[in-house]
């Protein structure tokens, strides 16, 4: 289930004039003749919350490695604040890394590990302390200045790491899977809360994450990798509503796909015969596809109506039998077979209707959906 997002007045990138913070142009990455970063050209604006979000092994932590300049390029080039970094290394860069395992000292305080890179830039033990306590008082943990890590939970110890990251001033932070030693109630909650830091200190913040849930929650816009290449870039609701690849439909919640035969296409539409469905196909938009061309048309199970009685549309509608209802609280999720034996997921609000009988196990149902809610995926 997506949540929704709130941070979506920002769009720079619709912007012709804006020009990007972080500009990555072809950067590839090969280690021992194995490329895991494939040609990868990225714009991100000021301000934004960028997520990397890809199965493990894709290749995103070493993206986020050649932007801290860990890693140096195998060929590409990388710029930051119209400057090229390519070759610089990471203490020469205005960007600073939050690891996933956090990296708190010991055996210093939370003040101590938070002050640590200040003292090495010398600056004032004034002005250290002014900052020190800002950045407590920012991520809420003014209390536990004296403590040591240990003394700390898996929340408080993120935190504490997100203010030593913050506290240099960086104009970009790199975060690798900050929240993945939380459970997940803190994780979510902590979700929100490095969002609103963010939105307070107006740092870029761009976030490696394979979970897509977190990626979706928390970011301006996503990029989804496979393989080392970036396969689709937007917003998280551009990225569920309209993946471009079947690969990145199935990558971000579940999705009803069926196989079909385009046999029209239009300007504003596209008809696909879908033995597999069992009715014909009308998705409102256009697709890149030949008549003759097979294509798999695809919906999200909460755009899928389930009705007891016959519907009028003859397109977009189905029938089939329950074969399985998952309660999950607020919704439940039917399993629906159809007669070509396929299992189509529909979504439905747990509502409580006196005057109609629920939908059970064995019913007979008719599935339908607007054109608008179902995509075509050519790839
Ligand atoms: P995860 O979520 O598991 O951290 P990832 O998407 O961040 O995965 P990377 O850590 O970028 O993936 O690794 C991509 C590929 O590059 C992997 O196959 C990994 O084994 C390989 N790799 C990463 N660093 C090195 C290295 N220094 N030397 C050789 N191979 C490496």
């Amino acid at each position: 289930m997506v949540k929704k997002t709130k941070r979506i007045e920002l769009q720079p990138w619709q912007d012709s004039k804006a020009k990007p913070y972080i500009h990555l142009e072809g950067v590839s990455k090969e280690f021992g003749g194995h490329v895991v970063v494939d040609e990868v050209s990225l714009s991100i604006y000021q301000g934004e919350f960028f997520s990397l979000l890809g199965p493990s092994g894709c290749g995103k932590t070493t993206l986020l490695r050649m932007l801290a300049g860990f890693e140096m390029p195998s060929r590409g080039k990388i710029y930051i604040d119209g400057i090229d970094v390519t070759h610089r290394p990471a203490y020469d860069r205005p960007v600073n890394m939050m690891f996933q395992s956090y990296a708190l000292f010991p055996h210093m305080t939370v003040e101590q590990n938070i002050s640590f890179g200040l003292k090495q830039e010398r600056i004032s033990k004034t002005e250290i302390k002014q900052r020190v306590s800002d950045v407590l008082k920012l991520v809420q943990m003014e209390k536990y200045g004296s403590r040591k890590p240990h003394q700390l939970s898996g929340g408080q110890r993120q935190r504490v790491a997100l203010a030593r990251s913050l506290v240099k001033r960086p104009k970009l932070l790199l975060l690798d899977e900050p929240l993945a030693a939380l459970d997940k109630r803190l994780r979510e909650q902590t979700q929100f809360e490095l969002v609103n830091i963010q939105e307070k200190v107006g740092v870029t913040f761009i976030m490696v994450t394979h979970d897509q849930e977190e990626a979706m929650t928390m970011s301006t816009r996503l990029g989804v990798m496979d393989h080392g290449r970036l396969r689709q870039i937007g917003t998280p609701n551009e990225i569920y509503e309209y993946p471009h690849s079947e690969y990145v439909a199935d990558f971000i919640g579940s999705i009803n796909k069926f196989e079909g035969r385009v046999v029209e296409v239009e300007a504003d539409h596209i008809l696909v015969e879908s033995e597999e469905a069992g009715c014909e196909l009308y998705v409102s938009h256009s697709a890149d596809a030949p008549v003759g061309a097979q294509v798999k048309v695809a919906i999200r199970p909460e755009k899928i109506m389930i009705a007891t009685t016959k519907p009028e549309q003859k397109r977009n509608a189905t029938k089939g039998i329950v074969r399985d209802i998952g309660y999950l609280g607020d919704v439940s999720i039917y399993h629906v077979e159809l007669e070509s034996g396929k299992i189509v997921l529909a979504t439905q609000p747990n509502l409580v209707r006196l005057a109609e009988r629920a939908v059970t196990w064995d019913d007979e149902v008719f599935l339908l959906w607007r054109a608008e809610n179902s995509i075509v995926l050519t790839v």
